[in-house]
C-alpha cells in the first residue's frame, strides 16, 4: 500500500518534470502514446500485481524456513546483510535484462518494449505480461538463492520501479548533475541510448538500478548525445503498425531480424564519458 503510494507520487512529479524539461524530441503524439502504453502494460500491470509479487514474497517466507540460500551461509550484521541482498538482486536483473536481448524466446516479449519510437515515463509501463512471466523463474530463482526476505523482496520491488519510471523519462536534467548521478544510477541519458535503433547502443547499458553492473562488464556506452538517438527498433518504424493489438500479438509472429540502419552515432572512442 505504501509502495503503491510512492510509486504514483513519483510517477506524478516524473510526469510533470519531462512535460516541463523535455530532454529528447518527441516523435509521435504524447496523448496517443499514453493510451497504447497504458492498454499494453494492463495485463502485466495485474498479474504483477496479483501473481508476481505475491509469488516472490511466499518464496522468501518459504526461505526462512528452509534456510536457503546465499544469505543464510555466513553471519553479518541484519544492515550488511541487507544491504548485499539488495545489491545482488540487482545484479540478478542486470542479468536477466541480457537474456531479454539474447535469447530469442524472450527478444520476442521484449520487444515490444523497445518499439517504443518516444521514450518516456509511459514507456517504462511498455511491458508485454509474456515478459513477467518469463521473468517469475528467473527471478524467483534469485530470490530464493540468494537468500531474500520477504521484506527485501517488497523494498526493492519498490525502488526497480521507481528507477524504472526515472531511467525511461524524457526529463533534462542538469548535465553535470546527471554526471554524478550517473556514476551510481542509471539516469535518463544512460537509458536512452540502450533504446536507439543503434544495435550497439541498444547492447548497452542493461543495468535496472546502479549503474555500476554495466561499468564491471563492460557493456557500457555513454558517449553518445542525446540529440542524435533515434528511439526504437529499426525493422519496426511504423507506427500503424504498433497499435495496442498488434503490439499485443507482435511476439507471436514472425520476428523481424535486426537490420541496421546507417552509420553510428558519433563515437569517440570513450564509452565512459557521458555526453550531453
Ligand atoms: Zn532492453
Amino acid at each position: 500500500m505504501y509502495g503503491s503510494t510512492i510509486l504514483v507520487v513519483v510517477f506524478i512529479i516524473l510526469f510533470i518534470l519531462e512535460s516541463k524539461f523535455q530532454l529528447r524530441k518527441r516523435v509521435q503524439s504524447r496523448w496517443r502514446r499514453i493510451i497504447i502504453n497504458f492498454l499494453v502494460s494492463l495485463p502485466s500491470f495485474i498479474l504483477l500485481r496479483l501473481l508476481f509479487i505475491p509469488l516472490m514474497i511466499w518464496l522468501a517466507y518459504k526461505n526462512e524456513q528452509w534456510h536457503f540460500g546465499l544469505n543464510y551461509l555466513y553471519i553479518a550484521p541484519a544492515w550488511l546483510k541487507a544491504f548485499i541482498a539488495f545489491l545482488l538482486l540487482d545484479y540478478s536483473n542486470y542479468l536477466w535484462h541480457i537474456v531479454l536481448h539474447k535469447m530469442p524466446l524472450m527478444w520476442r516479449f521484449h520487444l515490444v518494449h523497445h518499439t517504443d519510437l518516444d521514450l518516456d515515463i509511459t514507456t517504462s509501463f511498455r511491458f508485454h505480461f509474456g515478459e513477467l512471466i518469463g521473468s517469475v523463474f528467473f527471478r524467483g530463482a534469485a530470490v530464493v538463492l540468494i537468500g531474500i526476505s520477504p521484506l527485501m523482496v517488497l523494498i526493492y520491488e519498490i525502488a526497480f520501479e521507481a528507477s524504472n519510471q526515472f531511467q525511461h523519462s524524457n526529463m533534462r536534467i542538469p548535465f553535470r548533475f546527471e554526471k554524478i548521478l550517473n556514476n551510481i544510477l542509471v539516469t535518463p541519458r544512460m537509458h536512452g541510448i540502450h533504446h536507439s535503433i543503434k544495435k550497439r547502443e541498444t547492447d548497452s547499458n542493461f543495468s535496472i538500478i546502479f549503474s555500476f553492473w554495466d561499468r564491471l562488464h563492460g557493456t557500457i556506452r555513454l558517449n553518445v548525445q542525446q540529440y542524435e538517438i533515434v528511439t526504437g527498433v529499426a525493422v519496426y518504424p511504423d507506427a500503424k503498425e504498433l497499435t495496442t493489438g498488434k503490439l499485443l500479438i507482435l511476439p507471436f509472429t514472425k520476428i523481424r531480424k535486426w537490420i541496421e540502419n546507417g552509420n553510428s552515432n558519433s563515437d569517440d572512442g570513450n564509452r565512459n564519458k557521458l555526453k550531453e
